[in-house]
């Protein structure tokens, strides 16, 4: 997969080498670039940002190196005649998927991250300020697809944070970064619940106990507990996820409990 991201903060991605992201770059299961927005301005000062129309706190960003930023990643659009006008800037003849942070965007959820590692081609445009001029996302729409993405109902001071976040769980998601693939299939969201409480070695610690049927060896008696778990504490800390359980989902024992 192909990342690029644009920011004022490029040093916000230093962790991008750490750990898993870090190996799936290595190997290049991920080629990420992150780009400086500042790269697009051409005034002394590097301006990106300016007062808001119709008045009002804070700054919006300007769109003007916004749009030369999008059109040197994104590919270029076909010439007429079929050519691509700047084959340098296109590895393939698909636009890229534009996510912009936003708290005013869609909420970003586990299926989002499945959708987002089927895609070639990621790009991220971190707002900062009071965001960015909104005509930037609508001309980008014209060429290419473009998500508003939220993390959730709070207020960040950029999209730096953002992009990480949503970075990290897409990359989790991308074939052979994890160790063991069958993690993805038994975690919290991968099924609509949370997932069961774990526990490790030692037995007993500081007087709490792992729970007896997870060292009986009975994984058709430890599968049980650890289904009636999940549902348990679905139910407490999310009765939305619960609410929204298809009832095909569920068996017998499960409506029980
Ligand atoms: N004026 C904007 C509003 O009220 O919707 C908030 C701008 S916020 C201070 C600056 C930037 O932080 C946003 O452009 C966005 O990139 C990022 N941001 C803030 N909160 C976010 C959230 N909950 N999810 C995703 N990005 C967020």
């Amino acid at each position: 997969m192909r990342v690029d991201i644009v920011s004022i903060f490029p040093e916000y991605f230093a962790p991008l080498d750490l750990s898993l992201i870090g190996k799936a770059r290595a190997n290049g299961t991920l080629r990420l670039a992150v780009h400086d927005l500042r790269a697009w301005t051409h005034d002394v000062h590097r301006t990106v940002d300016d007062t808001p129309y119709g008045g009002g706190p804070g700054m919006v960003m300007r769109p003007e190196p916004w749009g030369e930023a999008l059109e040197a990643l994104a590919p270029a659009e076909p010439a007429p005649d079929g050519t691509i006008r700047d084959r340098a800037a296109s590895e393939a003849a698909v636009p890229p998927r534009l996510l912009v942070p936003s708290p005013a965007g869609v909420r970003f959820t586990q299926a989002m991250a499945h959708e987002l590692a089927a895609e070639p081609h990621l790009l991220f445009a971190c707002g900062r300020y009071e965001g960015i001029d909104q005509r930037v996302l609508d001309h980008a729409a014209t060429r290419m697809r473009v998500t508003e993405v939220s993390l959730g109902d709070y207020v960040l001071f950029g999209g730096e944070v953002a992009v990480l976040v949503i970075l990290e769980a897409v990359t989790r998601l991308l074939p052979g970064v994890l160790g063991n693939a069958g993690s993805l299939d038994e975690e919290s969201h991968a099924h609509g619940l949370l997932e069961a409480p774990m526990y490790t070695k030692p037995a007993t610690w500081r007087g709490h106990e792992v729970p007896e049927v997870l060292r009986s060896g009975d994984h058709g008696r430890i599968a049980r507990w650890r289904r009636d778990e999940a549902l348990l504490r679905t139910a407490a800390r999310r009765p939305d996820m619960l609410a929204a359980l298809p009832p095909e989902s569920l068996d017998k024992r499960d409506r029980a409990a």
